[in-house]
């Protein structure tokens, strides 16, 4: 029955040379039960979950049965974790395949928390249910805002408890990504094989996230660049909706250019450039305006792997890599600028505009105001009651936008929906976020989860019956910290 859905492997990966690997079977779990399907997901990628019963569904999201095509394995590879390097792989995670849609694109479908593997060190090989959920709804909030990111497909109890600080429900989820090629699986591979073998991956990865590069005179400089080019989009965007990773490592930043690995991230309610949430970020290192320097930092390290396949000679390579990182800053500071121009409703670019934008910046920080509602309400045109619209330096700084928008060929009714597009009425907020988890993993019920899912899937709208999500935190609500809880 677990073939009846539509599964079309054809698994590239396990193709690659065995050392990438290791073949290895999901350890099943004692009575597996659905927590939550994706169908709207599940039907993007042609495939019919509704044929399954809820058994036959926890089965196969569980991994108790493999499809038939499956070929399940364990990819290895390393990363510098906190600026440290360590070899890694799918401790508790095996990719199953990946399967094609009916359009014709491939995506890998990995199960999450599904046992021991031979990279699991001292860890267990298992995932608790809040946090799968959390990595579900707030995966599925970055799509819906349009950026870049793995998708969650299905969440399963297993049936067994997992010890953590407490004793913790079980869970598994299924991540449905471009691919698993991280920065720390070029890491794994330049230190682990021999140039053959970065090119081979190399090789892989241009054919599956960047083809046209086949086409030109030095694909893996190409390579480089357009990793460069996506992380710097990628990074922006996270910014510009106020995004916290939270765990930059290099183990977690796909050269597909896909947000990846959701931990201890969190949107930030008050504007403040060093918010750091994680717990275990205690440097601040992947804060929230550090996020740029830390992809910079990540891309060298990938940068470093390539550098035989750059140049033949040493010197050369190592000064087109440089290039290219250096390059870097400014890059994303382009993607940046453009996307809050928009946010402010400015299609023309002026010389000023980096200052109008941070004297905006700067006075919502002084008033620690709200950075999604208070942009929102700018696009909307409702200055609410709030110190900072009620600050002097805001009306001077109001007329100076006014003016500028007067100065481009656009209406005004154009900037404000350009505007509307681009900063979100609703985003799964830290305290609406653990009160859906609580809910859901201590008292089974998943009902405001489901309605926190039903509100972020429209982050554009001022949907009436949301408008509860728009509500910053009380301060007895306010999230200060996340944790890996993993
Ligand atoms: P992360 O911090 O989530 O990127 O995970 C870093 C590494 O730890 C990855 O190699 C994971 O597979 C591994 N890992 C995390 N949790 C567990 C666990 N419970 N059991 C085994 N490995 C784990
Ligand atoms: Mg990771
Ligand atoms: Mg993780």
């Amino acid at each position: 029955a677990v073939d009846s859905v539509g599964w079309q492997f054809d698994n590239s990966y396990a193709r690659l040379p065995e050392s990438f690997y290791a073949r290895i079977h999901p350890v099943p779990v004692r009575t597996p039960r659905v927590a939550i399907l994706n169908h709207t997901l599940a039907e993007s990628l042609g495939l019919n979950l509704r044929t399954l019963s809820q058994a036959e569904a926890a089965a196969l999201f569980s991994g108790n049965v493999l499809p038939d095509a499956a070929q399940p394995i364990a990819q290895a590879y390393a990363g510098h974790q906190f600026g440290s390097f360590t070899m890694l792989g799918d401790g508790r995670a095996i990719l199953l395949g990946e399967h094609i849609t009916p359009d014709g694109n491939r995506f890998d479908i990995q199960l999450k928390g599904s046992g021991r593997t031979p990279f699991s060190r001292r860890g267990d090989g298992r995932a608790a249910l809040a946090p799968m959920l959390r990595e579900y709804i707030i995966s599925e909030a970055m799509h819906a805002l349009g950026i870049p990111t793995t998708r969650s497909l299905a969440v399963v109890t297993t049936g067994e408890p997992v010890v953590r600080e407490a004793l913790l429900p079980g869970a598994i989820l299924t991540r449905v990504a471009a691919s698993h090629i991280r920065v720390g699986t070029f890491e794994y591979v330049a230190r682990s094989t021999d140039v053959e073998g970065i090119r081979i991956l190399a090789d892989y990865a241009i054919r599956h996230h960047y083809p046209d590069l086949l086409e030109t005179d030095n694909p893996y400089l190409a390579l480089l660049h357009n990793v460069i080019e996506r992380q710097a989009s990628l990074v922006a965007q996270w910014l510009l909706v106020g995004f916290i990773h939270g765990v930059m490592n290099t183990d977690n930043m796909a050269i597909s250019g896909e947000t990846i690995d959701y931990g201890p991230c969190a949107f930030m309610d008050t504007y403040d450039p060093n918010t750091v949430f994680s717990s275990i970020d205690h440097q601040g290192r992947y804060g929230y305006h550090n996020q740029s320097r830390a992809a910079q930092w990540n891309l060298a390290r990938f940068a470093e792997t390539l550098l035989p396949l750059l140049h033949p000679t040493q010197e050369k390579a190592l000064t087109l890599a440089e290039e290219a990182i250096h390059a870097f800053p400014g890059i994303f500071q382009n993607y940046w600028l453009s996307g809050m121009r928009k946010k402010l409703g400015l299609f023309t670019e002026e010389m000023e505009d980096i200052q109008l934008i941070e004297t905006l910046l700067t006075l919502l920080h002084k008033h620690q105001a709200d950075y999604t509602n208070s942009l929102r309400a700018l696009a909307l045109e409702v200055l609410p009651d709030e110190n900072v619209f009620l600050d002097d330096a805001f009306v001077t700084w109001h007329t100076h936008w006014q003016a500028r928008l007067s100065h481009q060929p656009e209406s005004m009714q154009s900037s404000l929906n350009l505007m509307q597009k681009n900063n979100p009425a609703i985003l799964p907020r830290n305290h609406r976020v653990e009160a859906a988890l609580t809910a859901a993993s201590e008292q089974g019920d998943y009902a405001p989860m489901h309605r926190l899912l039903a509100a972020v899937a429209t982050p554009y709208t001022d949907t009436p019956e949301y408008l509860d999500y728009r509500t910053p935190p009380e301060p007895t609500e306010r999230v200060y910290q996340t944790f890996c809880g993993t």
